[in-house]
């Protein structure tokens, strides 16, 4: 086996003159050397690092034809042209194709006519995809979003699990797999369930000095985001992420209506038309896109210049591959959130309806409680990201919190005053009193609903007058967030939980964020 610094020269050459680019960047060179070499290898690379030439180039330099492992059918056809183009043999196997396309694909592999195929991960848990790999010969095996394969992680997909059979049945063949999302323990569990336990560790940083990421409370959040495209993106491209396909509709219809390019993109639509969609996205200058979640994975385009959460994700790592689709060219960027107490009750409930069993909803849980806590964080956002990450930073200067710190104030009193109110309300639990209703009891409204219930009788009625309705609304969503208050069934009922009595019992005193002024913005997006 040759060493690895032998193949330096020939992959530089490689990268070169089939890629057309000058050198390499971070670590590429490394992972080409060692793969090349025949060591297995996981990589951690952000989004846009350049994973994929980490395995095309060993494909070109070893013997054989690489296999690459991907879940992103779609895409398959546009990777394959992207390689033909330049010269490299590469073909797909997928339900996409017809008999004869198929049988021309098997036939080029088992040749030897092929430098890579791309496979989805649940042909190679079938007998006929193993033995036609059987009968040709596999130069290295590339595992694409290898944190599909983590139970726990925010992207699972079962059949991920069946590439433990790559090691077994081709024990020989170097592997290695791919993400730009993981934290520690996610990396782990690829290690194991992979049996990649003897590959070199590949991680870059995930740091994206470029991006500037903004965390707003939501107001009136269509009249915010068209703020943020007229003020500080107007003709820039950018993707908007919404939870639902209808608000997807409704916001693609509202910016259209207000002279911007936008176009929808959800499950929901046909295939043509959100290949259309796609299409017009990656070639046009300056349109938007409005999508759930269904659109951004692989997409490659250079100038997204801002990406804006309409609603909560549910995990950091989702909000970290999502923003991390701005800026790839390493201009400023905008990466901006905003996120009201309606999340948070809205998100919780998609916990608790949630299908699979009480592990399973702790693990949404957790990963909820995460993106919380970089939403109510007085820190630096970057800091808090890239910890969450396992990587340590000092404060960005440029994110929201660093740009204009926020006040924090001592809300041990007003927890007590919400806490003693919701429990007031918990002895009549077959009603349904939300946020709305104990507000109206803190700021002593005397509303029909009130009265109707006397609860003008309360002791709590009007004790809460030094804080505003929105203020009121920042500490229930805050506590909801701390897990000091819980939010039960479908009208989003308060409940307390077993920590709320450390609060009602003065045994711990509770920090608030102060709800930033309404007219507040930081300054426009600063480069590196
Ligand atoms: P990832 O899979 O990590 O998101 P890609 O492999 O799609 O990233 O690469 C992102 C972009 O960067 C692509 O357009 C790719 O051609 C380009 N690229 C990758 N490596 C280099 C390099 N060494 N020099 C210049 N451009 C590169």
């Amino acid at each position: 086996m040759p060493s690895p610094t032998d193949q330096r020269p020939a992959a530089l050459e490689t990268l070169r003159r089939v890629f057309g680019y000058d050198a390499f960047r971070g670590f590429q060179q490394e992972v080409i050397a060692h793969l090349t070499a025949g060591g297995d290898a996981l990589v951690l690379m952000p989004t846009g690092g350049g994973k994929s030439l980490c395995y095309q180039i060993p494909a070109l330099l070893r013997d054989g034809v690489a296999v690459v492992v991907s879940p992103l059918i779609a895409l398959m056809q546009d990777q394959v042209d992207a390689l033909t183009a330049v010269g490299v043999r590469a073909g797909f196997l997928n339900s996409t194709l017809d008999l004869d396309a198929r049988r021309a694909v098997e036939r080029a592999f088992v040749a030897g006519d092929l430098d890579l195929l791309y496979l989805a991960p649940e042909a190679l848990g079938t007998r006929g995809v193993q033995q036609l790999l059987d009968q040709g010969n596999i130069s290295l095996f590339a595992i694409d979003e290898a944190h599909c394969v983590s139970q726990w992680g925010h992207d699972f997909r079962p059949d991920y699990l069946t590439l433990s059979v790559l090691h077994e049945r081709w024990p020989g063949v170097p592997r290695i797999a791919l993400t730009a999302t993981a934290t520690s323990a996610t990396r782990a569990e690829i290690s194991t369930r992979l049996q990649l336990t003897s590959a070199r560790h590949f991680v870059a940083s995930f740091d994206r000095p470029n991006i500037q990421y903004r965390i707003v409370p939501k107001r009136e959040p269509k009249r915010q985001l068209l703020a943020l495209l007229r003020d500080e993106h107007p003709g820039d491209a950018g993707i908007i992420y919404c939870l639902s396909r209808a608000t997807v509709e409704k916001t693609a219809e509202f910016l259209v209506d207000n002279g911007i390019a936008a176009l929808p993109y959800h499950a929901g639509l046909d295939a043509a038309t959100r290949a259309r969609h796609q299409q017009r996205f990656l070639r046009e200058d300056g349109l938007v896109m409005v999508a759930t979640i269904a659109f951004g994975m692989g997409i490659d385009k250079p100038d997204v210049r801002f990406v804006a959460h309409l609603d909560l994700p549910k995990s950091v790592e989702g909000y970290y591959q999502e923003t991390g689709r701005a800026g790839r060219d390493g201009l400023p960027s905008t990466a901006w959130l905003a996120y009201g107490l309606t999340d948070v009750v809205q998100q919780r409930r998609l916990i608790d309806t949630s299908e699979g069993d009480l592990a399973h909803r702790r693990n949404l849980a957790a990963h909820l409680e995460a993106m919380l806590a970089l939403c109510e964080t007085v820190r630096c956002r970057r800091v808090q990201l890239l910890d969450y990450f396992g990587e340590t930073a000092t404060a960005c200067g440029n994110c929201d919190t660093c740009l204009q710190p926020p006040e924090s104030w001592d809300g041990t009193i007003a927890a007590q005053k919400l806490l003693s109110t919701v429990y007031r309300l918990d002895r009549e639990r077959h009603q349904r009193f939300g946020t709305g209703h104990c507000v109206d009891i803190l700021l002593g409204r005397a509303t029909d609903k009130v009265q109707q219930h006397r609860h003008d009788s309360l002791t709590v009625f009007g004790i809460g007058t030094e804080l505003s309705e929105a203020e009121w609304r920042g500490v229930v969503r805050q506590l909801l967030a701390e897990g000091l208050l819980a939010v039960e069934g479908d009208y989003g009922t308060l409940a307390l939980t077993d920590t709320s009595a450390e609060v009602l019992g003065r045994r711990r005193t509770v920090m608030l964020r102060r709800e930033p002024a309404r007219t507040a913005r930081p300054a426009k997006p600063r480069g590196a």
